[in-house]
C-alpha cells in the first residue's frame, strides 16, 4: 500500500486549485462537496468556475498562483491542463511544505484523490494506486448501487442521538444501530425525515439492553473464500470474537470485522496446542461476557470437527448457540478430481472415516470399504497409510483400487496424488508436509482434472 488513505478535516481549512479549466472544473466538483475554502487561481476561467465565484462558492484569483500564494493552505492541486505549469505549482508547494496533487500525474503527487461514494456523512473512497481506473470506476458503480440513498440522511440523524446511546456498552449499541440503520431506520425514513427520528426516539425509550452472549459455531469451508456460505460470510462480519482451529485459511479469517478479536485455537502442528478443555472454557469466557462469538471450525463443523464437545460445554454454562453447516474438505477434493462422491451402479453408499482416533489408528467395517466400487473419504489419513493399506487389502481389495489424495483442496496451493491403494504410502509421502490432505479411495481423476492440475503445477 504505497497509498495510505486517510480523511482530513477540511473545515476551516483552505485549499489552493491552479487552473480554472476543464480539469480544474472536475477536480472542484468534488472539492466543492467538502467544507474547506477554495482559492481557485485562473486568468481566463471557464464559464462555471466563474459561475461559482459569482455564487461565492469559491475565490477566483485572476492570475497564475505565486510562492507567496501557498503558505497556511492544507492542499494545492496543479490543475493547469499543462505539464510545465503543473510542475511550477508542484515545486511551489512543497517549497512552502504543503501537500500537492498534479491531476493525471501520480508520480509528481504527494497525494492521490480517490474516487468517492457520497453519503455523506457515510463516505466510501476507491483508490487503484492509479493502476486501475476503469477497476475503480466499476466498483464504484457497485457501491453506488449497494448503498440507498438514504443512508446518507440516517447517518446523519442517527449522528445527532449518538450521545443518547453512549451509555451501552460496545455490544449493545453496535446492536442498536444496526437495527436503525439496516431495519427500522430504512422503514421509518420511507415515511420522512420526521419519522425516522421519532423511529430512534422510540427505540432509545424501549431501551437497548445488552444482549446475552451467543455462539455461533461456523463451517469455513475447505479454504477458498467463496466456498463460504452467504450466512457464514455475514456471521463473521458481525462477530465480536472470532475463535479458529489452525485449518482457517486467511482469506476467511480475512472477512472478520477490523475490530473483532481474533484467536487460533490450534489443536495439531508443532506451536503452542490447545487442550479441548481450554477451547471450552474460552468459548463460554467469552459468550458469558455478551459477546458474539463465532467459533470457525474448517470445513463443517460436523465432521471431525469435535463439536459436541464444545456444545456440551456451552449447555453446561446456559450459553445460547446455533450451527452453520460448511463445505466439508471431502465434497471440495471429489470436485477437484471432478468426480460425484456416490455414482448409480458403482456405489449406493459414501463414507467418512478418519484415519485416527483416540485410540490410535481406527478401526472400521474394513469388508464393506474393500469390496468392488465402494468409496470413502479419510480425514486426518496420512500417517495412517501403511495401515489402510494394509487392513483394505487383507479384507480382499485389490491392490490397484484407484485413491486419490487431494491436498490443500479448493485453495490455489492444491495439489493432486493419484495413486493406486497398493502405492498409497509412497503417494502420500509426496505431498507437502502440514498441508491437509484428503484420501479418497476408491477414485481416480478425471483425465479433465489430472490434465488441469498437471497444467497448473507446471506454471
Ligand atoms: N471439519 C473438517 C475436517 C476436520 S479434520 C471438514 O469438514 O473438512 C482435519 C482433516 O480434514 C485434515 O487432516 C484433512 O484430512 C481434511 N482437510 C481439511 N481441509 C482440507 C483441505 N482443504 N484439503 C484437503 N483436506 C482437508
Amino acid at each position: 500500500m504505497r497509498h495510505y488513505p486517510v480523511f482530513l478535516d477540511m473545515r476551516d481549512r483552505t485549499v489552493l486549485v491552479a487552473g480554472g479549466g476543464e480539469v480544474a472544473v472536475a477536480k472542484l466538483r468534488l472539492l466543492l462537496k467538502t467544507e474547506a475554502r477554495l482559492r481557485v487561481f485562473a486568468a481566463t476561467p471557464d464559464a462555471a468556475v466563474a459561475g461559482w465565484a459569482a455564487e461565492g462558492r469559491i475565490e477566483l484569483v485572476a492570475r497564475a498562483i505565486e510562492a507567496g500564494d501557498v503558505p497556511g493552505s492544507a492542499l494545492v492541486y496543479g490543475a493547469t491542463g499543462n505539464a510545465l505549469a503543473d510542475a511550477r505549482v508542484a515545486r511551489l508547494a512543497r517549497g512552502a511544505g504543503v501537500p500537492v496533487n498534479l491531476v493525471d500525474n501520480l508520480e509528481g503527487s504527494d497525494f492521490i484523490t480517490p474516487a468517492i461514494v457520497d453519503r455523506d456523512p457515510v463516505t466510501v473512497a476507491i483508490g487503484t494506486e492509479g493502476a486501475a481506473p476503469v477497476l475503480a470506476r466499476k466498483i464504484k458503480a457497485e457501491v453506488e448501487a449497494m448503498l440507498p440513498t438514504s443512508l446518507g440522511s440516517l447517518a446523519r440523524i442517527g449522528q445527532a442521538f449518538r450521545g443518547r446511546v453512549e451509555h451501552l456498552d460496545g455490544k449493545a449499541r453496535r446492536g442498536f444501530w444496526t437495527r436503525f440503520y439496516f431495519q427500522t431506520g430504512p422503514r421509518a425514513l420511507a415515511e420522512g425525515q420526521e419519522a425516522a427520528e421519532a423511529e430512534l426516539g422510540r427505540m432509545l425509550g424501549a431501551g437497548a439492553e445488552a444482549e446475552d452472549g451467543f455462539v455461533h459455531f461456523v463451517g469455513a469451508g475447505p479454504g477458498d473464500p467463496e466456498l463460504l456460505t452467504l450466512k457464514a460470510r455475514r456471521l463473521l462480519h458481525e462477530a465480536d470474537v472470532v475463535i479458529h482451529d489452525r485449518l482457517v485459511s486467511p482469506g476467511v479469517l480475512e472477512l472478520a470485522r477490523r475490530e473483532a478479536t481474533i484467536i487460533e485455537v490450534g489443536k495439531t502442528g508443532f506451536g503452542p496446542s490447545w487442550k479441548q478443555d481450554d477451547i471450552n472454557a474460552l468459548l463460554v469466557l467469552h459468550a458469558a461476557s455478551g459477546a458474539t462469538v463465532v467459533r470457525l471450525k474448517g470445513g463443517d463443523p460436523a465432521v471431525f470437527g469435535r463439536l459436541d464437545e464444545e456444545i456440551e460445554a456451552l449447555e453446561t454454562a446456559g450459553v445460547r448457540y446455533a450451527i452453520t453447516p460448511g463445505i466439508t474438505s471431502a465434497s471440495a477434493a471429489a470436485a477437484a478430481i471432478g468426480q460425484s462422491l456416490t455414482k448409480r451402479g458403482r456405489n449406493a453408499a459414501f463414507r467418512i472415516l478418519t484415519g485416527h482416533d483416540v485410540e490410535g489408528f481406527a478401526e472400521h467395517d474394513w469388508r464393506e470399504l474393500a469390496k468392488p466400487g465402494a468409496t470413502a473419504a479419510i480425514y486426518m489419513g496420512k500417517r495412517a497409510a501403511t495401515f489402510l493399506r494394509g487392513r483394505l487389502m487383507m479384507h480382499g481389495a485389490s491392490a490397484d483400487t484407484p485413491v486419490t489424495a487431494v491436498e490443500n483442496a479448493s485453495l490455489a496451493s492444491q495439489r493432486l496424488h493419484a495413486t493406486t491403494l497398493l502405492d498409497l504410502p509412497r503417494a502420500l509421502d509426496a505431498t507437502t508436509p502440514g498441508a491437509p490432505t484428503l484420501i479418497l479411495i476408491g477414485l481416480a481423476p478425471r483425465a479433465a482434472a489430472l490434465a488441469l492440475a498437471d497444467m497448473k503445477e507446471a506454471l
